[in-house]
């Protein structure tokens, strides 16, 4: 996750350079402050469930029925779990209450459930499973979703036309999916499946396997066949352009980079991609392959002031450099390792912002790597101490902090790469 607005705040902070850099100032970290705290969902702070470790998630189908120009959600959930104690019957999921279940479908039949607190959603089965069986219940829901964080569910506009999108990270994905709303039970695949009016577009994860016209509405059938994280999942609905940029891995993969653009923005978008194609192939060939490369990588255009790394998919409000170069890093920081918990998301944001560095030293000017170092120096020492670890992971200001988990993150990779050198850093 990248938020461009904190560039504003570190000019106030220290005003003392001002290069540039494909129009895109190279100032820009993102960092979070109060600004992001005050759109906290108090709620949120309830929301810090601890996971139900007596089941194990495999898989989700998710179908929702999306109108962009109407804030609700209308939903069908899916799961597929794992017993992971003898005598399993009752199951903790986490969704918001102002989301109601109308009903929950295990072998055919309702079964009985409670909606408690802000999150709790308590599912009882007719009988105990032994351990390591696998079974699937059904929860059908709709409402008007909460929107925490940094706006987990929004509904917005652009050139007059409505959009919807989702941001989970860190804890919003209960806000409008039910859903075990941490970091460790990741599914090992996803099928996502949305009904929306026949003039939009929706974006996931994973590949698009079918756009099926049915009256006036659009099914659009994405389907992940690799192991993702809730706050990961994603869907923006609106009237996307779309056009396909092909990279070339190290591996042979012809990998599509999808983009699905505002019409307004398609200019931008196309030469912003375009750069990316060998940003790309740079961090294909620093670490393993592209870790999604059977499906694809892309874009989708959104609102919030930054980027998000849905994985495959990372949602971006532009096109530039280094908003691109992030979001991309964290595919194999972030997405394809996640860390086990919010207290170390430095490994997260510390590698996208530090790759993102690298990809100047790369590519740009010599001055731009110059002054990246020089930005980040000055940012890190304007206060004088400060952990990377995050020290209460029930703050999102904190757990996203600027300085601490970007860029002294940024700095600490920095640090080891001069301790080690080159190559057994890399
Ligand atoms: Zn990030």
């Amino acid at each position: 996750m990248k938020n461009l607005l904190g560039f504003v705040i570190f000019i106030i902070l220290a005003c003392n350079l001002s290069a540039q850099s494909n129009g895109e100032s190279i100032q820009d970290h993102y960092c979070n402050k109060a600004r992001n705290e005050q759109k906290y969902h108090d709620a949120m702070l309830n929301a810090l469930t601890i996971e139900d470790l007596s089941f194990d998630l495999k898989y989700y189908r998710l179908e929702w029925k999306i109108n962009p120009a109407v804030y609700a959600i209308d939903g069908k959930a899916c799961c597929y779990f794992q017993a992971k104690k003898n005598g399993l019957d009752i199951l903790n999921f986490n969704l918001s209450t102002q989301l109601k279940v109308s009903e929950i479908v295990y072998h055919g039949s309702t079964i009985s459930f409670t909606q408690t607190g802000t999150y709790d959603l308590t599912v009882q089965l007719p009988s105990a499973l032994p351990i390591e069986t696998l079974d699937s219940l059904t929860i059908i829901y709709a409402g008007v979703p909460p929107s925490g964080g940094f706006g987990s569910f929004i509904q917005s506009t652009h050139n007059n036309m409505p959009i919807i999108w989702t941001l989970s990270e860190p804890f919003g994905a209960q806000d409008w999916w039910p859903c075990k709303n941490g970091l460790t039970d990741k599914v090992d695949s996803l099928d996502v499946i949305v009904t929306t009016p026949d003039k939009y577009r929706v974006a996931s994860n994973g590949l698009l396997v079918s756009e099926t016209q049915i009256d006036s509405f659009k099914i659009f059938h994405w389907k992940h066949q690799y192991a993702i994280a809730p706050y990961l999942i994603a869907i923006a609905v609106t009237n996307y352009e779309q056009y396909v940029d092909i990279v070339p891995l190290s591996n042979g993969t012809q990998l599509p980079m999808l983009n699905y653009v505002y019409p307004e923005d398609l200019q931008a978008a196309k030469q912003g991609t375009q750069n990316l194609i060998k940003v790309l192939q740079f961090y294909d060939s620093l670490f393993v392959t592209y870790p999604f490369y059977k499906e694809k990588y892309g874009h989708a255009q959104f609102g919030w002031g930054g980027g998000m790394e849905h994985q495959t998919m990372s949602f971006v409000i532009n096109y530039n450099w280094g908003l691109l170069a992030h979001e991309l890093a964290h595919q194999w920081f972030g997405d394809m390792v996640t860390c086990g918990s919010w207290e170390d998301i430095w490994l997260n944001e510390g590698f996208a912002t530090f790759l993102e560095g690298l990809t100047r030293q790369r590519f740009l000017q010599e001055s731009t790597w110059w002054d990246w170092r020089i930005n980040k120096i000055n940012y890190i020492t304007s206060v004088p101490n400060g952990s990377v670890k995050v020290d209460d992971t029930t703050s999102v200001g904190r757990i996203f902090n600027g300085r601490l988990s970007y860029d002294k993150g940024s700095y600490l990779l920095h640090m080891l790469r001069w301790k080690l050198g080159d190559d057994a850093f890399f």
